[in-house]
């Protein structure tokens, strides 16, 4: 997607557009160095500094912006939207209501909470899948087997169950489940 400076909220998702204008507003950005229309910048991040990099070319256009924070979902990160509001704002091209209200780009899928190390496209594909079709071809005695095993890894399968079914009237619930 070529976009303008001042259109980058186009490749930006609406909670990181204001997040960014936040770290901007807390001044986490502080320009490094600038080459020509290469800007460099370090942003304060929650618990790291991170490096953008932002080259610019004809009619302002981004030629390429970079960060190396581990966000990995689409668009651009807090720390380039920080960056680039500095870079407008230098160039006396920034008006934060509008800002705040520019287009942005479209969520295919709205925010799912997913468990940790689990990827989103994960998720997906868990919502996909018969899970109880895929446990009922284990034997009784192969279920015991993996939350055993499983349970040497995590306790937590072991807390869940003893703490929702340790009352009779819980598992009465789950034999009545069909
Ligand atoms: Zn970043």
């Amino acid at each position: 997607m070529k976009l303008k400076l001042n259109e980058f909220t186009k490749n930006t998702r609406k909670l990181v557009l204001y997040r960014g204008i936040h770290y901007y507003q807390q001044s986490r950005e502080k320009l490094d160095k600038q080459s020509d229309k290469t800007y460099y910048y370090d942003v304060a991040g929650q618990e790291n500094n991170y490096k953008v990099v932002v080259n610019l070319g004809e009619e302002n256009m981004i030629v390429f912006s970079s960060c190396d924070c581990p966000y990995s979902a689409a668009g651009y990160c807090k720390h380039q939207v920080a960056s680039f509001i500095d870079i407008l704002h230098q160039q006396e091209d920034f008006d934060i209501k509008k800002l705040e209200n520019a287009d942005v780009m479209e969520e295919k899928t709205p925010e799912q909470p997913v468990p940790d190390g689990w990827s989103p496209a994960d998720f997906q594909r868990l919502k996909d899948f018969d899970v109880a079709g895929y446990l009922a071809t284990f034997s009784r005695d192969e279920l015991i087997y993996v939350m055993l095993n499983y349970m040497q890894i995590d306790m937590k399968l072991f807390m869940y169950i003893f703490h929702h079914y340790m009352v009779e009237e819980a598992r009465s619930n789950i034999r009545n489940f069909n």
